[in-house]
C-alpha cells in the first residue's frame, strides 16, 4: 500500500493467468493465509441522496493487502473465494469488519448505513440468515441499517434458494438490494414476490445515459419498476454533475461513484462529512 489517498492505487496485476489451475490454487492457499493473517482490508464508498445531497450510508468493499502484489482489487481473489468455499469466512470476516466500524461511526454521531456484498454461496448457506442476525445482536446493531447487496446474477441463479434466503433475511429487518440490476435475469414474477429495499442500477447503463437514448430507456423503465415495487432506487458509477443531474430529474432517489468519492480506507471515510468530498 502505498499511502495515497483513494483507490487509485489498486494494483492489478497483469500477466497472471487465472485460468491455469495451479495459479488458481495458489491464490486458494494463499488466501487462506490472508485470513489468517489479516490481510483483508475494506474500503467504503459513500452512498449520497440525489435530492439533499447528504450522505446516507456506505458501501464495504474488500481488498487484499498482498505482502508482495500490493493492494488487489475483489476481481483477483473473489473468484477463487467462491470456487473454493473459502467466500464463506471471508463474508464472515467483511460483515463483522463492516458492523464494527459502523458501531464505531454511530457512535461518532454518524448515522449512515452500511452496505455489504454477499455472494450467491453466501445465502444459500442454510442459517446464513440467523447467522448475520447473531452478528448484528452482538453489535446492537438495528438490522435495517445494514444492507445486503446480492448482485442480479446470484438472485436469479438458483431461485428458489436465493429466493428464501431475501424472505429469511427481510424477516428479520435486513434490508436486500439488488446490485449490478440490468445485467442479470430476475423475472417479473420472482420480483414480484420479493421485499426488495434497494435496486442499484448498473454502471453500464449510468454510464453513456446522457448520449445513449437505449440506456435512458432502461434507466427510466428501471426507477418506475422498482417505485413501482416499493423500492428505492440507487445509481452506481456516477462520474460527472451532468449524469447525477439527468438522474436526478428521472427521479433516481441515491448515487455512488468517482464524483462523490472513490472507496477510501475507513480513516478517511470517517471525516468524510467534514472535509466534504474526499477524492
Ligand atoms: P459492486 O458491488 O457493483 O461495486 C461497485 C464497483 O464499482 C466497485 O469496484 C467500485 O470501486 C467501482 N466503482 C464505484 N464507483 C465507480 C465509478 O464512478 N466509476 C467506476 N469506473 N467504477 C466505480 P470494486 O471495489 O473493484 O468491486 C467490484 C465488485 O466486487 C463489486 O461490485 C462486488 O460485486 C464485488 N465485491 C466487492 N467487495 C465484496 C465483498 O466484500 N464480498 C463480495 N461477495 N463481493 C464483493
Ligand atoms: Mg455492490
Ligand atoms: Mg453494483
Ligand atoms: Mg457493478
Amino acid at each position: 500500500y502505498h499511502g495515497k489517498r483513494g483507490s487509485a492505487d489498486i494494483v492489478v496485476y497483469a500477466g497472471e493467468d487465472m485460468a491455469h489451475p495451479t495459479q488458481w490454487l495458489v491464490v486458494q492457499a494463499e488466501l487462506r493465509h490472508a485470513l489468517a493473517r489479516d490481510e483483508l482490508v475494506l474500503h467504503y464508498q459513500p452512498k449520497v441522496d440525489l435530492r439533499s445531497g447528504a450522505v446516507v450510508g456506505v458501501e464495504a468493499l474488500v481488498r487484499w493487502q498482498h505482502p508482495q502484489r500490493g493492494l488487489l482489487p475483489p476481481s483477483e481473489f473473489l473468484p477463487a473465494a467462491e470456487q473454493s468455499g473459502l467466500i464463506e469466512p471471508l463474508t464472515a470476516w467483511v460483515l463483522r469488519r463492516a458492523l464494527a466500524d459502523q458501531a464505531a461511526w454511530t457512535a461518532a454521531g454518524r448515522t449512515w448505513d452500511v452496505s455489504v456484498n454477499v455472494s450467491a454461496r453466501n445465502v444459500e448457506k442454510p442459517g446464513f440468515a440467523d447467522f448475520v442476525s447473531g452478528l448484528l445482536a452482538g453489535h446492537g446493531t438495528a438490522p435495517h441499517r445494514l444492507l445486503l447487496e446480492i448482485t442480479e446474477t446470484a438472485l436469479a441463479a438458483d431461485t428458489r434458494l436465493a429466493e428464501q434466503a431475501v424472505i429469511d433475511l427481510t424477516a428479520r429487518g435486513i434490508g436486500i438490494s439488488v446490485d449490478d440490476f440490468g445485467t442479470g435475469y430476475t423475472s417479473m414474477s420472482q420480483l414480484r414476490g420479493l421485499p426488495i429495499a434497494e435496486v442499484k442500477i448498473d454502471r453500464t447503463f449510468v454510464k453513456d445515459v446522457l448520449d445513449a437514448p437505449p440506456s435512458q430507456a432502461i434507466v427510466r423503465a428501471v426507477i418506475a419498476l422498482a417505485h413501482g415495487l416499493g423500492s428505492r432506487v440507487t445509481a452506481e458509477g456516477i462520474e460527472t454533475p451532468e449524469v447525477a443531474d439527468w438522474l436526478r430529474r428521472a427521479g433516481c432517489d441515491e448515487a455512488q461513484g468517482y464524483l462523490y468519492s472513490r472507496p477510501v480506507p475507513w480513516a478517511e471515510i470517517k471525516t468524510y462529512e467534514i472535509t466534504g468530498a474526499v477524492s
